[in-house]
């Protein structure tokens, strides 16, 4: 289904004048799903992004089961469906010259052009206020109100918001510019990058591919519009000795002996900053920090978008109490212990099995004893496929 221009749903002058509960940071999943839940809340929220809408993102675009059940939970259960996303079920990973391959529980592949742009779709038919092309700084906070400057081409305003949830994602200035809000990288951190080609030989549908080397591995999988989406996390000396991304992913894709594209070469790129990255606090006065701009891991289990679903609906349900005003502190406290909680338990789980993949010998004995016992991944993506209990939210 072809996705037309988003465009806003109020103006320039509304947009500065209005008396705002919430103003969402950032239009990616976890902004979208935040500003749907505080709108449902009967929250006036407002949702700004510094981009077009549609518009490309790093990223594999697939959508795990909690993923999926995030979406359910926002009445968008259908939206898979509608836009033609593929079903996947296996996992074929390519390391140590085995390939070793994982029944997964059911999820979904759906470019990010589309996704990003189906949920916004959603997020206005449901109510939610929404600009593009609007680029948001911090300028304080007051007794009352967070305040922002919007900048929005030639034009800058300022704006009053009693919350804010800071959804900008993993390289957004806003939540870098947030006073008291510490960034920590990981040493050694890697990079993404990603490009989309038309020579799908030897990568089937329904399957993501994912050829591992110790300094490198590339995810490989059909999309909805069958176009070939490949999805990198790279050590920068590993990328610069390449010469170039497409170089790096062939000399990966080569290591585990896949195809390489025909078209890889002449594929667009694009990249991403430093990707495990991780932000303390998670709540400030008057903001709420949700998805990646929260803190991000890395693309190998396949969660980010679950992560930035499950934390923007979760915020959500804490803003009528922060907004109200008699519970601002034990709400960011709240949003501090549930985060931990719900969000960074999960990303644990991604932290070390990617810290494993870093050493040969670990890699070597991991390939040994997953080509002979595949089971023993069972419990491993059970995890990472299953949503939280009710019980745990707040
Ligand atoms: C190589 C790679 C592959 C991946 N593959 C997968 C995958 O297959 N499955 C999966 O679940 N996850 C995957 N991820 C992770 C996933 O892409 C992210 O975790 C997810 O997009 C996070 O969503 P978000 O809403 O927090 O941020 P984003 O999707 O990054 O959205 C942030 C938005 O904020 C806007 N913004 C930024 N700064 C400002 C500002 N100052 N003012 C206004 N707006 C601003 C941006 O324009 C953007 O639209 C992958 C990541 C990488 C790097």
């Amino acid at each position: 289904m072809e996705t037309l221009t988003l465009q806003a749903s109020l103006d320039w002058a509304t947009v500065q004048t209005a008396d705002w509960d919430v103003v969402v940071v950032g239009a990616g999943p976890a902004g979208i799903a935040a500003a749907m839940e505080s709108t449902r809340l009967g929250l006036k929220t407002l949702l700004l992004d510094r981009q077009r809408h549609p518009r490309d993102k790093v990223c594999g675009g697939c959508m795990n089961a909690v993923a999926l059940s995030q979406l359910a939970a926002l009445g968008c259960a259908d939206l898979p469906d509608q836009y033609g996303a593929i079903t996947v079920n296996r996992f074929r990973l390519g390391i140590e010259g085995r390939q070793i391959d994982l029944d997964l529980p059911p999820g979904r592949a759906l470019s990010r052009r589309s996704f990003d742009a189906a949920l916004l779709t959603e997020a206005l038919r449901q109510g939610v206020q929404f600009m593009p092309m609007v680029s948001v700084r911090d300028a304080g906070c007051s007794s009352a109100a967070r305040h922002l400057i919007l900048t929005r081409q030639a034009e800058t305003a300022t704006l009053k918001a009693a919350w804010v949830v800071a959804a900008d994602g993993l390289g957004g200035r806003y939540t870098q510019g947030l006073t008291g809000c510490q960034t920590q990288t990981r040493p050694a951190a890697y990079i993404g990058v990603a490009t989309e080609v038309g020579d799908t030989h030897g990568y089937p549908a329904g399957i993501i591919h994912m050829a591992s080397r110790g300094d490198a591995y590339v995810g490989v999988v059909r999309q909805e519009n069958n176009r070939l989406h490949l999805a990198a996390a790279v050590h920068p000396a590993t990328l610069r000795q390449a010469g170039s991304p497409a170089r790096m992913m062939r000399q990966v894709l080569q290591h585990v002996a896949w195809p390489v594209p025909d078209d890889l070469d002449s594929g667009h790129f694009q990249g991403t900053s430093y990707l495990t990255t991780r932000r303390r606090p998670v709540a400030l006065e008057r903001v709420f920090l949700s998805g990646d701009a929260a803190g991000y891991i890395e693309p190998f289990t396949g969660e980010g978008m679950a992560w930035a679903l499950l934390g923007g609906r979760t915020v959500a349900t804490l803003l009528p109490a922060a907004v109200s005003g008699q519970n601002g502190r034990r709400s960011a406290e709240a949003w501090i212990q549930t985060y931990t909680q719900m969000i960074r338990q999960r990303q644990a789980v991604c932290h070390w099995t990617t810290r494993c993949l870093r050493h040969p010998w670990l890699i070597r004995a991991m390939a040994e004893l997953l080509s002979r016992l595949p089971g023993l991944a069972t419990p491993l993506i059970q995890s990472i496929n299953t949503p939280p209990a009710r019980s745990t939210l707040p």
